[in-house]
């Protein structure tokens, strides 16, 4: 009974997503955030990059990743 709510949170993030950018570069740059294993501490760029490692290293494991900038 998810799907209809995680398309609600696809759609805002598209708008978030879509609006300009308000303030300086600085701003900009933070938007392009890191992801890091919680498990390993690896660093993954990629939301697919995140699913593949959590399959690949920890199989079985929450894929519960920390956001880092
Ligand atoms: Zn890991």
């Amino acid at each position: 009974m998810t799907r209809g709510k995680q398309k609600i949170d696809a759609q805002k993030r598209n708008q978030e997503k879509n609006q300009p950018a308000k303030g300086s570069q600085l701003e900009h740059r933070a938007a392009a955030f890191k992801i890091q294993c919680n498990i390993c501490m690896a660093m993954l760029t990629h939301e697919n990059q995140v699913n593949q490692h959590y399959e690949s290293k920890h199989p079985g494991k929450p894929i519960n990743p920390k956001m880092v900038q």
